[in-house]
């Protein structure tokens, strides 16, 4: 019999309990019991609803108080020095706590563990530390526990969940020159003891998460999982090892993968064409976990191709007895529960599918591979029919409109009229700026005033008048401020916005929004990406009517701040029924529009935001230029319907620009703005060997810290800067918007980076 599974269950709760309950518990407002309650809490309710789902094996040790990569890191002991921990059995709450966000009280100042994204999703995770001295224990019962507790909660199958080996390691940072190997040989034995206790226990099976096997692996990392998984094999005492993978294809690491462990998952939404290459390859007996449910979007799966699917890995493996269906990957990336949903609109709520209703197509499929049609199943199955075959026609998906302009895309809409040279000598013409010219990245302190105004617009206590007056005032006084500090290029500070990508979404036909849809993206916090379902339009502008009341009101030029196509995309649940191209140059068309309309009410400069730019790279190197040819052609579709002389922006934060910098110069931006002071202008060693034909402004102030910098910091970073871009191209700003931080400290700093714009001019000058 083939057997309905689950990777992993998203850990906040329906309500966002567990963030709750974490953020008080730091606050000092609840005890550590109090906290975990809380948790056991949860865990029972998400173990019953998965056993009532009807699944086979249930995953276990998937919950974590912060992060599961950080949960590894304290099961193997591998925990920094500069956090003092006690050599304990059991890692301190407080010690892990002080790894994921750093401590600073009367005995301790340490700063956090790093933190990155978890492959292409928009979980973060937090990186583990090795280097010589690093002693790898048992150091946490947690996972034990979970599997007597999930027993006592009915749990009859309890699947433990690790990070395998290679992936921990692979993942993780060497301090000093230890070999990967020499580490990994360190790590194995602990490994071993964790399975070896599992087996004890009458675990039938563990999972270990083994996604590294997706990404371009070297000779050194291939070795490290042959290592890794010939010693998981040969263990004598251990329950059978599920390797599960995820956001890709693993076919160019089959040979490495098929002989690990006693069972491999596959994401077959991802990489459904992967199945005909490794299933025949498994050895006879192992588990193939079919990944046919999408655990990274929020729509109701295809199931009878995902049925399809299945009858084909079962033709492969010459029966259906060794298959396990589940979700592509584990569900953190899905919101909880779609029923908890009742602002949505019911044809729109009619094609999804949260987390909990995964995994009901998850065991309708199994039923249906087993050849036990009940009618619950016969109806779960015309209802994915019906849902998908209404999408595909349903007028709030088509536009025409859009579909004829998007067939009319051609080369010259995504292409300035003349070259940077031509452009930049007419827009100064009409600009007149000052060598070295200030400017900031959009948004000004949200302040609790300018986010109660929003509060008090949606409770109805006030008008749409009385509100727009509101923000008018914030305006004016922004634009005040910005003249008086002697800032160039003003902005309108973005107070009507609650989100760069919601503030769009609202304003777009094909956006939905939930009350609840949150996912996880670092500890406490969660994200709640607005739904992209149909085709994307613009029926009227959505920023002009703010640039125009600020450009009305100063004698300076005003930028337009607009987010662009690349960051809706990536920050939103994107439909699945068209490549993801597709749906980007469909927000491109409308971004275009609402420039073209900037530009037509007056405003000289605007600025496209693309801070997710490089988020959206492939995960293999080879799908990079395919990305890029899209991505780039996007932004310029966006970018190029306005005149010569209308100044256009992005901006984007992250620093690693080396890879990718023919990418962002083929952009044509007249000027980019970028994150480089954290990195003390490291980066722009870069542009020594690239040399970055248009304007570009480094982030001489890091806006992530409440820090005033000095006058003089900020002269000599861009001094720095100096060093690598000639001083026709550069332009002071900085890092990036200014909406966390508060007024005294963006009013010092600002100042002070303007003096710094000015010695500047004056040594230039002299
Ligand atoms: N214009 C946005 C702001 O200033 C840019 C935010 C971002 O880069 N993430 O807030
Ligand atoms: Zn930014």
């Amino acid at each position: 019999m083939a057997v309905a599974s689950n990777l992993g269950f998203p850990r906040f709760g329906a309500k966002r309990e567990l963030k709750k309950a974490v953020e008080t518990f730091w606050k000092g407002k609840i005890s550590e019991a109090e906290l975990r309650d809380t948790a056991d809490m949860l865990l029972e309710r998400h173990w019953r609803i998965q056993m009532d789902a009807g699944l086979f094996a249930i995953p276990v040790n998937d919950f974590s108080y912060y992060d599961h990569m950080l949960d590894m890191t304290g099961l193997l002991g591998a925990i920094p020095p500069r956090y003092n921990a006690p050599l304990l059995d059991e890692i301190k709450l407080d010690t892990y706590f002080a790894m994921a966000r750093g401590a600073q009280d009367a005995d301790r100042d340490v700063p956090a563990m790093e933190m990155t994204k978890w492959f292409d999703t928009n979980y973060h995770y937090i990186v583990p530390e090795f280097d010589e001295d690093t002693d790898f224990h048992i150091a946490s019962l947690h996972p034990f526990r979970a599997v007597e507790k999930a027993r006592a909660a009915g749990v009859e199958h309890p699947r433990p969940v690790l990070v395998g080996p290679a992936t921990y390691l692979l993942l993780g940072k060497i301090l000093d020159n230890t070999p990967k190997r020499v580490i990994l040989e360190r790590m194995l034995p602990v490994y071993g003891e964790i399975l070896r206790r599992f087996h004890e226990m009458d675990v039938d099976m563990v999972q270990l998460d083994e996604p590294a096997l997706v990404l371009d692996l070297d000779d050194e990392a291939r070795s490290i999982f042959e290592q890794a998984w010939t010693y998981l094999n040969s263990l004598s005492e251990r329950p059978k090892l599920l390797t599960t993978t995820y956001f890709g294809s693993i076919a160019h690491n089959a040979d490495l993968a098929v002989d690990m462990g006693d069972g491999l998952h596959l994401d077959l939404v991802r990489a459904p064409e992967q199945l005909d290459t490794i299933a025949p390859q498994l050895p006879e007996g192992k588990l193939l976990g079919c990944g046919v449910v999408n655990g990274r979007n929020v729509w109701r799966a295809d199931l009878d191709k995902a049925l399809n699917l299945l009858k084909r890995a079962a033709t492969l493996r010459g029966g259906h007895e060794d298959i396990m269906v589940a979700p592509s990957c584990s569900l953190l990336h899905s919101p909880i529960d779609l029923d908890l949903e009742t602002r949505l609109d019911d044809e729109i709520k009619s094609w999804m599918a949260f987390g909990k209703q995964k995994l009901d197509e998850v065991v309708a499929l199994t039923h249906v591979l087993n050849g036990e049609g009940s009618s619950d199943v016969q109806q779960a199955f015309a209802a994915s029919r019906d849902a998908w075959d209404a999408r595909r026609s349903s007028s709030r998906v088509v536009n025409e409109t859009v579909r004829e302009r998007q067939d009319a895309i051609n080369d010259t809409m995504a292409r300035r009229a003349s070259d940077f040279p031509k452009r930049v000598a007419a827009q100064q013409a009409k600009l007149n700026l000052p060598p070295f010219p200030t400017t900031t990245i959009g948004s000004f302190p949200q302040t609790r005033e300018v986010r109660r105004l929003r509060l008090q617009l949606r409770k109805g206590e006030l008008t749409r008048e009385q509100y727009e007056h509101a923000i008018e005032n914030e305006i004016l006084n922004t634009l005040k401020y910005q003249e008086e500090a002697g800032v160039d290029v003003l902005v309108h500070g973005e107070f009507e916005r609650n989100d760069m990508v919601e503030y769009f979404g609202e304003q777009l036909d094909g956006y939905a929004f939930t009350q609840h849809g949150w996912v996880q993206s670092y500890g406490s916090r969660g994200v709640k990406p607005p739904i992209i379902f149909g085709d994307v339009h613009r029926p009227h502008p959505m920023t002009v009517r703010w640039s125009k009341f600020a450009k009305d009101h100063t004698d300076h030029p005003v930028k337009g701040m607009l987010t662009g196509p690349v960051a809706m995309l990536q920050w939103s649940f994107v439909r699945d029924d068209q490549p993801r191209s597709k749906t980007c140059e469909q927000i491109a068309l409308a971004i275009r529009d609402e420039v073209v309309d900037l530009e037509a009410a007056g405003i000289e400069v605007v600025q496209i935001d693309e801070p997710a730019f490089r988020e959206g790279l492939p995960l293999r190197r080879k799908d990079w230029s395919a990305y890029f040819d899209w991505a780039v052609r996007c932004f310029r579709v966006a970018s190029s319907g306005v005149k010569d002389d209308t100044q256009i922006h992005t901006h984007m934060c992250y620093s690693e620009f080396n890879e990718i910098f023919d990418a962002i110069a083929a952009m044509d931006a007249d000027v980019i703005s970028i994150e480089a002071s954290r990195s003390r202008m490291e980066l722009l060693d870069a542009f020594d060997e690239f040399h970055y034909p248009n304007d570009i402004g480094p982030g001489v102030w890091d806006i992530h810290s409440p820090r005033v910098p000095s006058s003089d910091e900020m002269t000599d970073l861009l001094q720095r800067a100096l060093k690598h871009i000639p001083k026709q191209r550069l332009w002071v700003n900085p890092d990036c918007g200014l909406k966390t931080r508060g007024w005294t400290e963006v009013k010092e700093s600002l100042a002070n980076m303007v003096a710094a714009a000015k010695r500047m001019r004056e040594e230039a000058a002299g």
